[in-house]
C-alpha cells in the first residue's frame, strides 16, 4: 500500500514540530536512541481514526545557508512535491506576517490541497484571532493548539478528506520490492546498474509508476522484483544534492514502499553517523534488511579485514544484529550475484509464519531454561504465544501482567525464537497482552 503523505509547512516558530510530535504521538523508535537523531525527526508514520498516513515536518529540512525566506520557500516546494495534503501552519498570536504571505504565494501555485491551521489558540476566548487568516485565501482556518492538543481532530478530519481515495496497491503481492539506501556516493546507482545488467536478469520496464517514483521491474528465475525509487538516485535535483535531510526523506519514502531494504555502506570509507541514521529508520519501519558493503575491490585486505569490518558493523548497528552482511563490488561485479539470493532469504523470513504449537513448545523450553522474572515478588506467567502478523513477524505473548515482561526477558525470548526458526534478515516484534 502507498500511504498518503501529509506535510506541515510554515515559517519558523509557528509550532510545526510541536504539531508533528502531537500527531505522531509516542511512537517507539530505535532512531530515538541514537545520539543526535531525536531532534532530527522529520518523517514518521501516523494514524488518525482509520487512516494510516505519513507525515513530514518540513521545518526540520535544513536548507543550508540560504537566506531565511529562501529556506521557507524551498521547504514549501518540497512539501508540494512530496505531499498529498499540505497543512499550512500559522501563529494566531502574531497574526498574518509577510513570511506567511510568502508561503501562501507558493502554495497557491500548488495543485495540492492545502488546509490552513492557526496555532497557539490555547483557549476558546482566542478563537476570534483566526479571522485575520481568511485573508490568506485558503478558506476556513482551523484553530488549534499544539501545546494543549486542541483542534487537531477537526484539522485531521479535514486533511483526511483530501487523502487519495483508492489507496491502491502498487504491485502484485508476490513481487518482492526492495530499495538501496545509503548516503550519497556509496555506490547505490552503480549497484542498481550492475544488478540490472547481470546475467539472467530480465528488465521488463523502467517506467514512471507511482507518483514521483520511478521503479525498475526485473525478473530473475521467474521471480519478479521491483527496485524502488531509483529515480531519486539517478536524476538528483539541486535540492536533493544540497540537502542531506531531503535525501534522507526520499530514502524514508523508499523504505516505506519496500519489503527488503539494502543498506549500502562504503567499504573504502567505513561507517559514519549518517549511515546509522538511515539504518535506524529501516529497522523502525519493520522492513527486512540486508547490509551491503560496496567498493570492496578498493579495500586493501588481508585475511582479517572482512572479519574486522563485520565486527565494526555489528558494533555500530547493534539493533540490526539479524541483518546478513555481504561484501561486494559494483565496479568489478564481484559477488553481485549473491544479492538476489540474500534478498530472497530476507523476504521469505520477513513473511514467514510459524506453527503455533511449535512456537509454544519453543517458549516453554525457553522458560524452563531461564525462569521468568519477578517484580516485587510477583512472577511473570506466560500462558500462550501466537504469531499475529507477518512483514515483520509479530508475536503476542499472553501473560498475567504485561509490565512484568521486561526488555531483557523479551530480548531473551526473541533470541530463542530466532534460534528455533531462523528469521535471518528480518526484525521480529513481540508484544505482551494481559490474559485474565
Ligand atoms: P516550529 O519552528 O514551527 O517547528 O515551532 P516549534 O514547534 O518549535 O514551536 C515554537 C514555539 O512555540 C515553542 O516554544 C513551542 O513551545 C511554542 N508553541 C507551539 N505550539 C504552541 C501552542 O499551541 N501554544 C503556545 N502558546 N505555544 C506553542
Ligand atoms: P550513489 O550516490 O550511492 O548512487 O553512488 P554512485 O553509484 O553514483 O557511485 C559513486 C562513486 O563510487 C562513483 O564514482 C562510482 O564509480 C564509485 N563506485 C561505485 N561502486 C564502486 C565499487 O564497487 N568500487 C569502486 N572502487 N568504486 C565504486
Amino acid at each position: 500500500m502507498v500511504k498518503p503523505v501529509l506535510a506541515i509547512v510554515g515559517r519558523p516558530n509557528v509550532g510545526k514540530s510541536t504539531i508533528f510530535n502531537r500527531i505522531v504521538g509516542e511512537r517507539v523508535s530505535i532512531v530515538e536512541d541514537i545520539p543526535g537523531v531525536t531532534r532530527d525527526r522529520i518523517y514518521s508514520s501516523a494514524e488518525w481514526l482509520n487512516h494510516d498516513f505519513n507525515i513530514i515536518d518540513t521545518g526540520g529540512i535544513d536548507i543550508g545557508d540560504e537566506p531565511f525566506l529562501e529556506q521557507i520557500r524551498q521547504q514549501a516546494e518540497i512539501a508540494i512535491q512530496e505531499a498529498d495534503v499540505i497543512v499550512f501552519l500559522t501563529n494566531g498570536r502574531e497574526g498574518v506576517t509577510a513570511a506567511d504571505e510568502e508561503v501562501a504565494k507558493i502554495l497557491y501555485r500548488a495543485k495540492k490541497p492545502v488546509v490552513l491551521a492557526v496555532n497557539k489558540i490555547d483557549n476558546p476566548d482566542m478563537k476570534d484571532y483566526i479571522y485575520d487568516f481568511y485573508a490568506l485565501g485558503f478558506g476556513d482556518p482551523f484553530p488549534i493548539s499544539g501545546a494543549h492538543g486542541l483542534g487537531l481532530g477537526d484539522l485531521l478530519d479535514e486533511a483526511a478528506k483530501h487523502f487519495p481515495k483508492d489507496e491502491k496497491k502498487d504491485y502484485e503481492d508476490d513481487t518482492i520490492k526492495f530499495s538501496l539506501i545509503g548516503r550519497p556516493n556509496v555506490g547505490k546507482s552503480s549497484l542498481v546498474n550492475a544488478m540490472i545488467g547481470a546475467e539472467r536478469v530480465i528488465v521488463s520496464n523502467i517506467a514512471g509508476t507511482t507518483r514521483d517514483a520511478i521503479d525498475s521491474v526485473i525478473t530473475v528465475d521467474g521471480q519478479k522484483y521491483v527496485i524502488i525509487d531509483t529515480a531519486g538516485m539517478r536524476k538528483r535535483g539541486k535540492v536533493y544534492e544540497t540537502t542531506e535531510k531531503y535525501s534522507v526523506l526520499r530514502a524514508l519514502k523508499a523504505i516505506e514502499r519496500s519489503d527488503v531494504v539494502l543498506i549500502v555502506l562504503d567499504g573504502e570509507e567505513g561507517i559514519i553517523e549518517q549511515d546509522k541514521h538511515i539504518a535506524g529508520y529501516a529497522h523502525d519501519a519493520g522492513r527486512a534488511v540486508v547490509i551491503v558493503v560496496n567498493k570492496w575491490d578498493a579495500v586493501e585486505k588481508d585475511e582479517k579485514t572482512m572479519k574486522a569490518f563485520e565486527e565494526n558493523i555489528r558494533g555500530h548497528f547493534q539493533f540490526l544484529d539479524y541483518a546478513p552482511i555481504v561484501f561486494l563490488s559494483a565496479k568489478t561485479k564481484k559477488r553481485i550475484h549473491t544479492l538476489i539470493p540474500m534478498i530472497n532469504l530476507a523476504s521469505e523470513n520477513h513473511s514467514m509464519r510459524v506453527e503455533t504449537s511449535v512456537l509454544n513448545d519453543v517458549i516453554m523450553d525457553a522458560v524452563a531454561m531461564n525462569p521468568t522474572p519477578t517484580d516485587n515478588g510477583k512472577r511473570l506467567k506466560i500462558y500462550y504465544t501466537t504469531q499475529v502478523a507477518v512483514k515483520p513477524p509479530t508475536f503476542v505473548v499472553f501473560v498475567n501482567d504485561p509490565e512484568l515482561l521486561h526488555f531483557s526477558y523479551q530480548r531473551f525470548l526473541e533470541n530463542r525464537i530466532r534460534d528455533a526458526f531462523g528469521f535471518e534478515g528480518t526484525p521480529i516484534k513481540i508484544f505482551a497482552r494481559e490474559r485474565k
